[in-house]
């Protein structure tokens, strides 16, 4: 029993393998041998009609994807005289009580 995709093409062991891991990517949603929806950005990715779940355009998009939006904004560092600041402080709250 040959499993028929939903072209009437019968799918190859290459595609089976390919459609596996386009469902382990937990990014992509498969919505059939051709269609590819991105989790992280809604689109919805067009795969190459050569073969059934040819995952080239995918990579494509997912590696242009992960660049556009990153995830963690590093914030800047504390300015260096803010440590400066904080040891004249110090230096003055100390200063009382030993007089
Ligand atoms: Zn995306």
């Amino acid at each position: 029993m040959a499993y028929r995709s939903l072209l009437g093409i019968v799918q190859s062991a290459a595609a089976k393998a390919r459609e596996k891991q386009l469902r382990d990517d937990p990014m992509a949603i498969v919505l059939d041998p051709l269609h590819v929806d991105c989790k992280r950005c809604g689109k919805r990715i067009k795969l190459s009609r050569k073969s059934l779940y040819d995952t080239f355009h995918w990579r494509v998009h997912r590696m242009r994807c992960l660049k556009r939006h990153p995830r963690v904004q590093k914030k800047p560092l504390p300015k260096p005289d803010v440590r400066r600041g904080h040891d004249s402080v110090v230096f003055i709250s100390h200063a009382d009580p030993m007089t």
